[in-house]
């Protein structure tokens, strides 16, 4: 048995077209699960074995997709990898996991292959790149490896808090249990056209839009990026789109989005970052219909979502979906907590809450289902830091629930930022700026951006105030090799001190809201 392959490859033999590229190539069922059956032969051949990670940074491209799904049926561990990082983040991804491969693109593969003894590949988003060539040439492998629910099919890295990395392992279970369910959660079916713009490196268009589409046999329309122009021009082929909050204002920012142009789309839904209340009430007013918003995490796929049939209600994240148990905790710590709960029901109509707080309470969220990973890869004191003694995962974000078991996220106590729908943590900004000579201490916020969501702002102290001028320039020059593009500052903003509490922690909540305007 292999669950995730089952799933994934259960329509590989039906003739419906399964991708179809902005440029007109197209894949049936067949051709695709050729594709994959190819790659999971490349990936044998080059030394990859049941278990083994393989690491891809490359563009998107069906081949990129080809090879997470080859990984899934030879048993290996895929671990995407964002396309932004840089290579001293690719560096730590690629020791840390011990991956026996590195599919990257063309321009560092020579160079990687003479500074390493790792086994490096190539694709580049164009059909081409080494690992492209000997696809090309392959047969076919027609063994699929056993595997476990247990067994991990992804691995996941999430910025850390304190500037590490963590590898979040994804089982086979975790994968396809939420891919079942969001499949009935969305009522997706074979006759579903997804518009595809998302990343493949992410949990979103990796596991929710790719995994959804190909369980069910729907076509994806599966564009590189989101281009403004593409997507319209691709819309009145589509049934169903998903996005990030930023696809859906740049559509709004454009006359061409208009109900004409939406009216037979049967779904729209958004995540991985929040969606202003105005975003929501201008894409009603402008289509007359409601996005779907849902809210997960890498570690745990989708948590909730409003429900297809019944009330979206702009502003919140809906209900748990089925299997997953999501509870409030109102105290920080483990001992003495005080606890609500809402378990995800069945049946969209009938939301079975165990016992629900009042609108009032705010409180950690925190979740069990069969989605949850089993925690990050080598860092047991981690993951025992954010799991529960009774297994529920700790998310990090505050939450409430209303009297009909909505779920409303009201911030989030690691400090994220989510930019562009990417996550940043702080630390890992704040370490570098602070290594720069003259600085004295940063401290890196996001701020509200019409685009971006929010951008990644630093507030510097200098040590010396006649360092002020300059300074900036050196820290974006020690940013730039170091840094992935959406992590570095937008802005830098130099004062002459942080504010402070008594307990001497920077009052971040006070520097929002003095500098909220800085990108309006
Ligand atoms: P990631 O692991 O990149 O998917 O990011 C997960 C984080 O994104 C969550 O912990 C939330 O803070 C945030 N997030 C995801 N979806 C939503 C949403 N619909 N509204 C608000 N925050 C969200």
């Amino acid at each position: 048995m292999n669950p995730l392959y089952t799933l994934l490859a259960r329509h590989s033999e039906t003739t419906k077209i399964a991708i179809r590229e902005p440029g007109g190539r197209e894949w049936s069922y067949p051709e695709f699960f050729d594709l994959v059956a190819r790659a999971a032969r490349v990936l044998t051949d080059l030394g990859v074995e049941s278990g083994d990670r393989v690491a891809l940074q490359a563009n998107k491209s069906t081949e990129a997709l080809a090879v997470y799904l080859g990984c899934v049926q030879i048993g290996a561990v895929f671990l995407p990898l964002n396309t932004a990082y840089t290579e001293s983040e690719i560096d730590y991804f690629l020791e840390d996991s011990a991956a026996a491969l590195f599919i990257c693109n063309p321009q560092i593969e020579s160079v990687l292959a003479t500074q390493t003894k790792r086994r490096v590949a190539s694709l580049d988003g164009q059909g081409g790149g080494s690992f492209a060539n000997l696809l090309e040439s392959a047969s076919v492998l027609l063994k699929v490896t056993p595997r476990n629910n247990d067994d991990l099919g992804a691995i996941l890295y999430t910025s850390g808090t304190t500037g590490r990395s963590k590898g979040a392992m994804l089982s086979q279970q975790n994968l396809a249990s939420n891919t079942e369910t969001l499949v009935d959660y969305w009522q997706f079916t074979a006759s579903d056209v997804l518009l595809h713009a998302l990343p493949i490196y992410h949990t979103h268009g990796l596991f929710v839009a790719s995994n959804v589409a190909l369980a069910t046999g729907a076509t994806m329309l599966f564009h590189t990026s989101f281009n403004v122009d593409a997507v319209v021009a691709d819309l009145p082929a589509a049934t169903t789109m998903m996005g990030v909050p930023t696809f859906y204002t740049r559509l709004l920012a454009d006359s061409r989005f208009n109900h004409e142009l939406a009216s037979h789309m049967r779904l729209f839904t958004s995540g991985s970052a929040p969606m202003l209340l105005e975003t929501h009430l201008e894409f009603e007013r402008r289509t007359g219909q409601r996005i779907l918003e849902r809210y997960g995490m890498t570690e745990t796929g989708m948590l909730t979502s409003n429900p297809y049939h019944d009330e979206r209600k702009p502003g919140t994240v809906g209900l748990p979906l089925p299997g997953v148990q999501l509870r409030l905790s109102t105290d920080d710590s483990a001992a003495g907590t005080e606890r609500e709960s809402a378990t995800g029901s069945e049946s969209q109509t009938d939301s079975d809450v165990i016992a629900r707080p009042t609108a009032a309470t705010i409180g950690m969220i925190e979740v069990k289902g069969p989605n949850v990973f089993s925690g990050y890869w080598q860092m047991p004191e981690k993951t025992a830091e954010e799991f529960r003694d009774d297994g529920f995962f700790v998310t990090g974000d505050l939450g409430s629930i209303d009297d009909d078991g909505y779920v409303t996220i009201v911030g989030r106590n690691k400090d994220l930022i989510i930019t562009g729908g990417f996550n940043v943590y702080p630390k890992e900004i704040e370490l570098l700026v602070d290594e720069v000579e003259g600085v004295r201490e940063s401290a890196v916020i996001g701020l509200p951006h019409a685009d971006f969501g929010e951008a990644v702002t630093a507030v510097v102290v200098f040590e010396n105030k006649a360092d002020k001028a300059g300074v900036g320039d050196t820290i974006r020059q020690h940013l730039e090799t170091r840094l992935a593009k959406f992590k570095q500052p937008k802005e830098y903003v130099v004062v002459d001190e942080l504010p402070r509490n008594t307990m001497g922690k920077v009052q971040k909540n006070l520097l929002r809201q003095q500098y909220g305007e800085l990108f309006s």
